[in-house]
Protein backbone atom coordinates (compact mmCIF):
# COMPACT_ATOMS: atom_id res chain seq x y z
CA UNK A 1 0.00 0.00 0.00
CA UNK A 2 1.27 3.47 -0.87
CA UNK A 3 2.19 6.28 2.17
CA UNK A 4 0.52 8.59 -0.06
CA UNK A 5 -1.63 9.14 -3.26
CA UNK A 6 0.23 9.39 -6.42
CA UNK A 7 -2.50 11.72 -7.67
CA UNK A 8 -3.65 14.41 -4.76
CA UNK A 9 -0.88 13.38 -2.57
CA UNK A 10 -3.64 12.68 0.26
CA UNK A 11 -1.62 10.72 3.07
CA UNK A 12 -3.50 7.71 3.86
CA UNK A 13 -2.82 6.58 7.61
CA UNK A 14 -2.93 9.76 8.79
CA UNK A 15 -1.89 8.69 12.87
CA UNK A 16 -0.73 5.55 14.58
CA UNK A 17 -4.11 3.25 14.78
CA UNK A 18 -5.41 5.07 11.82
CA UNK A 19 -6.91 2.02 10.09
CA UNK A 20 -8.45 0.89 13.32
CA UNK A 21 -12.22 2.20 12.34
CA UNK A 22 -11.83 0.86 9.00
CA UNK A 23 -12.09 -2.68 10.86
CA UNK A 24 -15.52 -1.91 11.80
CA UNK A 25 -16.46 -1.63 8.35
CA UNK A 26 -14.78 -4.54 6.95
CA UNK A 27 -16.76 -6.33 9.86
CA UNK A 28 -19.74 -5.42 9.03
CA UNK A 29 -18.71 -6.52 4.88
CA UNK A 30 -17.35 -9.14 5.95
CA UNK A 31 -19.89 -11.06 7.98
CA UNK A 32 -22.45 -9.80 5.00
CA UNK A 33 -20.54 -11.49 2.37
CA UNK A 34 -20.53 -14.57 4.60
CA UNK A 35 -24.42 -14.50 5.28
CA UNK A 36 -24.94 -14.20 1.73
CA UNK A 37 -22.33 -17.11 0.36
CA UNK A 38 -24.39 -19.20 3.49
CA UNK A 39 -27.73 -18.12 1.89
CA UNK A 40 -27.16 -18.90 -1.31
CA UNK A 41 -25.24 -22.23 -0.54
CA UNK A 42 -28.48 -22.92 1.78
CA UNK A 43 -30.41 -22.37 -1.62
CA UNK A 44 -28.24 -24.58 -4.00
CA UNK A 45 -27.73 -27.28 -1.49
CA UNK A 46 -29.93 -27.40 1.21
CA UNK A 47 -27.26 -27.77 4.24
CA UNK A 48 -28.23 -27.52 7.21
CA UNK A 49 -26.95 -24.10 8.28
CA UNK A 50 -23.57 -25.38 10.49
CA UNK A 51 -22.79 -27.14 7.17
CA UNK A 52 -23.58 -24.00 5.42
CA UNK A 53 -21.66 -21.52 7.72
CA UNK A 54 -18.90 -23.19 7.78
CA UNK A 55 -18.41 -23.37 4.11
CA UNK A 56 -19.64 -20.30 3.48
CA UNK A 57 -16.54 -19.16 5.71
CA UNK A 58 -14.07 -21.35 3.64
CA UNK A 59 -15.04 -19.60 0.32
CA UNK A 60 -14.94 -16.31 2.34
CA UNK A 61 -11.32 -17.07 3.31
CA UNK A 62 -9.72 -15.74 -0.48
CA UNK A 63 -11.71 -12.34 -0.38
CA UNK A 64 -10.49 -10.99 2.96
CA UNK A 65 -7.42 -9.16 1.27
CA UNK A 66 -10.18 -7.65 -1.05
CA UNK A 67 -12.52 -6.85 1.64
CA UNK A 68 -9.71 -5.19 3.91
CA UNK A 69 -9.00 -2.73 1.34
CA UNK A 70 -11.95 -2.13 0.17
CA UNK A 71 -13.11 -1.57 4.03
CA UNK A 72 -9.87 0.95 4.10
CA UNK A 73 -11.02 3.15 1.21
CA UNK A 74 -14.75 3.39 2.26
CA UNK A 75 -13.23 4.59 6.11
CA UNK A 76 -10.80 7.17 4.40
CA UNK A 77 -14.02 8.87 2.84
CA UNK A 78 -15.76 8.63 5.72
CA UNK A 79 -12.86 10.41 7.97
CA UNK A 80 -11.94 13.00 4.50
CA UNK A 81 -16.08 13.71 5.32
CA UNK A 82 -16.23 14.25 8.70
CA UNK A 83 -12.57 15.78 9.22
CA UNK A 84 -10.95 16.81 5.82
CA UNK A 85 -6.98 16.80 5.42
CA UNK A 86 -6.26 20.52 4.19
CA UNK A 87 -2.11 19.88 4.84
ZN1 LIG B 1 -5.80 10.79 -4.34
Amino acid sequence: MFERCPVCDLRFEREPGYFLGAMYISFVLGLSVVALIAAVLWVVTGWGFTKDTIWAVVLFLPLTPMITLFARVLWIYLDQTVDPDRG
